[in-house]
């Protein structure tokens, strides 16, 4: 099929874009390179030995991306593209509800008049709130603490108003948990524009004395060792986690858990980190991050059943994977 892939420069576009290339897609990248690289598309051709049509357009410009659904014949979007800095977005709340929405809305709008039917949306787990765990899709969202979280909880309900309205409509609203890790070759990974936000970029600064420690935020939550419990998936999983949902969309609104169904401590991912590359990750204790809840882990039956579809990738994989391609920047 043609895709349309949008945000395929980012972190976890890129390695689908991986995924659906090797899966025999065609694809159309829309980024404004707001928070990736354009050698990353380079790389993403070299690894798979196929071309990528690339546009660097800001998905907001409605007439920019009416011309591109006008010149190509798409059979499909998958839409990473968004702003995914939750603290940052407390600091500029319209810029992200700006941003997030009305992307998401103009390229509702381009498929509904060019006649392409299949969209899958990049959601988070963030939509579930503080739940109890774990999280299946069947429960009722709970406020998020951040307009990024509502960005993406609105995204949804407005893809599941639309698909109401649209009865050809197929959307998949994919719920990503925590994704981490590398392309195996080390050639991809995550490389933000801007400041971390995530553990795992900052274990690899800790490791690498970019930083003197990592702070890890909070040591008193009711969990296995006091520290926050996240359900941490392979991006690489992940990736083909796309594969599957585009093979699998059905028409209506979807809902997938993405994820493993493991939780994993932060002090765990630390020494899982430490043991597999054999590097020091020194670390201190500090308060809780506000708004932060103490677990989250995914139920993922429904995406094994339906999409079928599992992560298989283990805690050390994504450790090593991630070290990898660190190790490769600095060469
Ligand atoms: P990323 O920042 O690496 O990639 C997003 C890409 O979108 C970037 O290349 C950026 O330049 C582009 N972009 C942003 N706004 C745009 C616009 N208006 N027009 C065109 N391009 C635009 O982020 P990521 O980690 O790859 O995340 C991809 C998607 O998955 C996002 O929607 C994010 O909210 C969602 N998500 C990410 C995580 C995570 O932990 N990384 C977790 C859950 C959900
Ligand atoms: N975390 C931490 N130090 C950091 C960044 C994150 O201790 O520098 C913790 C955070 O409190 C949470 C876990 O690591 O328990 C995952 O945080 P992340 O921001 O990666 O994901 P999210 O909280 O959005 O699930």
């Amino acid at each position: 099929m043609n895709i349309l892939v949008t945000g395929g420069t980012g972190y976890i576009g890129s390695h689908a874009c991986v995924a659906l290339l090797e899966a025999g897609h065609d694809l159309i990248v829309v980024d404004n390179l707001y928070n990736s690289k354009i050698d990353t598309l380079e790389k993403m051709m070299r690894l798979t030995n196929k071309e990528i049509t690339f546009y660097q357009v800001d998905l907001t410009n409605e007439l920019a991306v009416d011309k591109i659904f006008s010149i190509h014949s798409i059979d499909g979007v998958i839409h990473f593209a968004g702003m995914k800095a939750v603290g940052e977005s407390v600091e500029v709340p319209l810029t992200y509800y700006y941003n997030n929405i009305v992307s998401t809305m103009v390229l509702v709008k381009a498929c509904l008049k060019y006649n392409v039917y299949r969209f899958v949306f990049s959601s988070s787990a963030t939509v579930y709130g503080d739940n109890t765990v774990p999280f299946v899709e069947t429960m009722d969202l709970l406020p998020t603490t951040n307009p990024y979280g509502e960005t993406k909880a609105m995204s949804e309900r407005i893809l599941i108003d639309i698909a109401k309205a649209n009865p050809t409509f197929s959307v998949s609203l994919l719920r990503y948990f925590n994704p981490v890790g590398a392309h195996e070759s080390g050639l991809l990974g995550e490389r933000p524009n801007g400041t971390l936000n995530n553990l795992m970029p900052y274990v690899t600064q800790a490791a690498k004395g970019v930083i003197k420690k990592l702070k890890v935020f909070g040591s008193d939550y009711p969990t296995v060792d006091g520290t926050g419990v996240r359900d941490y998936i392979h991006v690489m999983d992940l990736a083909g986690g796309h594969v599957a949902a585009l093979n699998n969309i059905k028409k209506g609104v979807q809902i997938y858990n993405l994820g493993t169904g493991k939780g994993t401590s932060v002090l765990e991912l630390i020494h899982a980190f430490e043991k597999e590359n054999g590097i020091e990750v020194p670390f201190e204790f500090v308060n809780r991050r506000p708004g932060d809840i103490a677990i989250c882990y995914a139920d993922v039956s429904k995406a094994n059943k339906e999409l079928n579809w599992t992560a298989k990738r283990d805690i050390f994989a994504m450790c090593r994977d991630t070290w990898r391609f660190e190790q490769n920047l600095v060469k």
